[in-house]
């Protein structure tokens, strides 16, 4: 079984985009995997030494669902499937409370979380990213997944966590 990256986060921050960025090869849609759910996307992932499997939980989202159960929701598959959660936010909105939300939910749980912080295209990153410390899931990654900025070095950090 290859490690598997969940993209965890609310509605809109980029966690489809940075999937599709992450699999934009040719085989990187992965159909039928064993031992995961088929309701969600996942795809693989092509790194150096050891590829990954990586999963959008995005399909799981409903706009008529109260902020906490969004977030249960988002942590439960995290918590049945993932080795490292990639927990994005957005730059450019800051915190709101559905961040909150999972990120609280996110420290109980004991796997390895990424905190990443998206859309830093066209900001000033450095002045940003102070605000995010605040959710004490460790130091920030900024990137920008539509422009693939910093990916690779997000991509880095499982190493150090696997
Ligand atoms: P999801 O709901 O979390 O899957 O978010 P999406 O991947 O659908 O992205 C939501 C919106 O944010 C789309 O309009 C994307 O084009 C935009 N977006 C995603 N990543 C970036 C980024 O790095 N920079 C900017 N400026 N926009 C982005
Ligand atoms: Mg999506």
């Amino acid at each position: 079984m290859l490690p598997v990256i969940a993209l965890v986060g609310r509605p809109n921050v980029g966690k489809s985009t940075l999937f599709n960025y992450l699999t934009r090869s040719r085989e990187a849609l992965v159909a039928d995997y064993p031992g995961l759910t088929r309701d969600r996307q996942y795809g693989r992932v092509k790194r150096g030494e050891r590829d990954c499997l990586v999963v959008d939980t995005g399909g799981i989202t409903d706009d008529q669902e109260g902020i906490d159960a969004f977030a249960k929701k988002q942590v439960e598959i995290a918590l049945q499937e993932a080795d490292v959660v990639f927990f994005m936010v957005d730059a450019r909105d800051g915190i709101n409370a559905s961040d909150d939300a999972i990120a609280d939910m996110l420290r109980k749980l004991g796997k390895p979380v990424v905190l990443v912080v998206n859309k830093i295209d066209g900001i000033d990153s450095n002045t940003v990213i102070h605000d995010f410390y605040s959710l004490a899931l460790g130091e920030p990654v900024p990137i920008a997944a539509s422009h693939g900025r910093n990916v690779h070095e997000l991509l880095g950090r499982i190493d150090e966590l696997l």
